[in-house]
């Protein structure tokens, strides 16, 4: 199994994660002869600011604020497509936004773990996940060609959380 809930689900440095995913970035392209652009560039940066999707109107407002200068929609959604198409971010389709990937070049499940408290999403791959959801595609003798699961809940911060203000809710009872 592949995963960073650890990551998302606990403090950490952070900075490490936007350091790392850029290195695995530019490892990507240069490795496959591709060219993360500038504006490639920020846009993945803007994504891996936090551990939280983010919409194109978002990134849009960001990287206007971020250079100064008025964006304009095609840009975001080239950087976007390329940063996809390349596998460095993953569209999370409930929610209209994007988040970059942990494990670029990996054995993926496209299952996230969305909190429906603070937002966060994190990665989930696992093997026999893909092989159960292949087997009742084949069972229904349907081709499975892409996969997508989006999973919302409490993240175990915003549960404990949760827990602690139900506890004082009954204490004020
Ligand atoms: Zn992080
Ligand atoms: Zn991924
Ligand atoms: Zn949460």
């Amino acid at each position: 199994m592949l995963t960073n809930t650890r990551l998302v689900h606990q403090p950490h440095d952070h900075r490490r994660c936007i350091h790392a995913a850029l290195a695995r970035a530019n490892d990507l392209c240069a490795a496959e002869n591709l060219r993360l652009t500038p504006t490639r560039e920020s846009v993945l940066r803007l994504l891996w600011q936090s551990h939280r999707p983010m919409g194109a109107y978002q990134l849009q407002d960001q990287l206007a604020k971020l250079s100064g200068k008025t964006i304009a929609p095609p840009t975001i959604y080239r950087a976007v497509e390329f940063l996809l198409k390349v596998g460095l971010i993953h569209r999370i389709a409930s929610l209209n936004a994007y988040i970059g990937c942990p494990f670029p070049n990996s054995d993926h499940s496209n299952l996230f773990l969305i909190c429906n408290a603070c937002g966060s999403a994190a990665e989930v791959a696992h093997n026999s996940i893909n092989d159960l959801l292949k087997s009742a595609s084949e069972k229904a003798n349907f081709t499975l060609q892409d996969q997508s699961l989006e999973l919302f809940g409490l993240c175990p911060d915003c549960r404990s959380q949760q827990e602690a203000d139900d506890n004082q809710g009954k204490d004020n009872e």
